[in-house]
């Protein structure tokens, strides 16, 4: 039986590995399994860094070259499946390869399937997985993040990661976006917000939400109307992203949702602002979930949920802040809940 099972491979997870394996509990990360299935969904392991490209804002990581460093923590040949060095800071996969290592060297283990059902009926709690094997557990952290969404569009797909990104305070501030107009879809807080911050980076922030009202709170949407750099194009969506493999990508397609025709509109980038979906569809009915599928953290400052001795971290409880500081700092706040858990039962 196991002490402490944790579920994810971002962040959240490989900071409660690397917290729990320092405190000799032993943990075993279901780190997901790499399938086809996975990678449509966007749940692949290594989770949302690993679809990043460089990292500027996690602690530790400052401009700098640090290809010795990755050289002695991962394996030349890992190292060769990853994407080339950044030399600001650190790239998404390098990070949570780092993480991972970390956690590794203390001594987790790692198994690279998902678990898909649980039952925290009876103690100890019984974890399914994708290979058809059941395995028990006294405790679990739950570290499976969220997943942006996207359109669904080809185009949007091809240009992942060259001028197409769900996440502004990430990629905002990349070279290939400043001083070039950008686009942000949807009208919620989270596109108001992005497309404000990347006001600070391009000339014409798009907003193209559509209805004709944003659903952003009351002082977001003012912040968005009043901006003299933000430009709402109402009643559209995004049809398809124009661009080439030299320059990523070069404009969008807008579709109207009240039968005018459609427009093309020069942008440098495109941001997707039209929510997340945590990664909680196996936890339906076996643990408290808020109505849009985010974990309940009932205590304030804890990661309890609603089942004891069952802990959340990281984007899958979190609707709000979702970066990858916050998740590994609650990450680290489920690896010691575990651990005072633990030793209550004893
Ligand atoms: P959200 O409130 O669910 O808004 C999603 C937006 O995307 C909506 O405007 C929606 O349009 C649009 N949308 C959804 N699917 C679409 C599609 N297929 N095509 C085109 N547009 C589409 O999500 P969010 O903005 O990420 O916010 C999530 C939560 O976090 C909210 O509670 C929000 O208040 C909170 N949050 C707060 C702050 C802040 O206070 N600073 C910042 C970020 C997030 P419709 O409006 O037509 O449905």
């Amino acid at each position: 039986m196991e002490r402490v099972t944790i579920i994810g491979s971002g962040p959240a997870a490989w900071t409660s590995a690397i917290y729990t394996a320092r405190a000799q509990l032993e943990p075993v990360v279901y780190e997901g399994a790499m399938t086809a299935e996975n990678q449509a969904l966007g749940t692949l392991p290594m989770g949302q860094l690993a679809l990043t490209t460089e990292v500027e804002n996690f602690p530790g990581f400052p401009i700098g070259d640090l290809e010795a460093y990755l050289d002695n923590a991962i394996a030349k040949d890992r190292r060769m499946m990853m994407p080339p060095h950044a030399k600001a800071g650190v790239s998404g996969p390098e990070l949570v390869e780092l993480m991972r290592q970390q956690a590794v060297n203390f001594g987790t283990r790692i198994l690279s399937e998902d678990i898909v059902d649980v039952d925290f009926n009876t103690k100890p709690y019984k974890l399914f997985t994708s290979g058809g094997t059941a395995l028990e557990t006294q405790s679990v952290i739950i570290a499976t993040g969220a997943r942006a969404n996207y359109m669904g569009l080809e185009s949007e797909n091809r240009f992942k990661n060259r001028g197409v990104s769900a996440c502004a305070v990430c990629d905002g501030g990349l070279p290939r976006f400043r001083n070039k107009p950008l686009a942000v879809i949807g009208g919620g807080d989270s596109a108001v917000e992005e497309a404000d911050y990347l006001t600070k980076f391009s000339p014409m922030v798009y907003l193209v939400h559509r209805r004709n009202e944003l659903r952003a709170s009351k002082i977001m949407v003012k912040r968005a109307m009043e901006h003299e750099r933000i430009n709402i194009i109402w009643n559209r969506v995004l049809a398809e992203v124009l661009g080439n493999d030299a320059d990523g990508v070069t404009g969008m397609t807008l579709k109207s949702t009240i039968g005018e025709p459609d427009i093309q509109v020069a942008v440098a980038g495109v941001f997707l602002g039209i929510g997340h979906t945590p990664n909680t569809a196996f936890l339906k009915g076996k643990i408290d979930l808020q109505p849009n599928g985010y974990i309940v953290r009932p205590v304030p400052f804890r990661t309890n949920t609603s089942v004891p001795g069952v802990f959340a971290a990281g984007d899958v409880a979190d609707d709000y802040y979702r970066q990858a500081i916050s998740a590994a700092g609650t990450g680290c706040m489920a690896g010691l809940d575990a651990e005072r858990y633990l030793a209550s039962l004893e």
